[in-house]
């Protein structure tokens, strides 16, 4: 299942290889990013230098590593951070949910 695509290089990105990064800066979160992870054995440099924060993909994309990914947005709202970015965090979030839909259809054979 390699629904992921690199945002720097283009790839299929596996969900072990990947990260979820944005930058949180003046109150705002933006620059959402999924990419693959630097590695230098294999000389791949796709994460987003500039970004700040980061979680790994396969994390985020268990279901409750996204429901603390939707809960950690929510506590930053509610610190009046604001979402700079939302058009791909949404289409980021719609992924995840896809991925995590399939995956449990295949645990109970739907
Ligand atoms: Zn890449």
């Amino acid at each position: 299942m390699d629904c992921f695509i690199c945002d720097t290089c283009g790839q299929d990105v596996k969900v072990y290889e990947g990260v979820l990064s944005w930058l949180n800066k003046d109150g705002e979160l933006s620059n959402f990013r999924v990419t693959h992870r630097d590695d230098v054995d294999v000389q791949r440099k796709c994460e987003v230098r500039s970004n700040n924060e980061r979680q790994d993909l396969y994390k985020v994309s268990s279901f409750t590593g996204y429901l603390e990914f939707v809960q950690d947005l929510l506590s930053w709202w509610t610190k009046g951070f604001r979402i700079k970015d939302f058009k791909r965090l949404k289409e980021i979030m719609g992924t995840l949910s896809l991925y995590i839909n399939e995956k449990l259809s295949t645990l109970i054979g739907e």
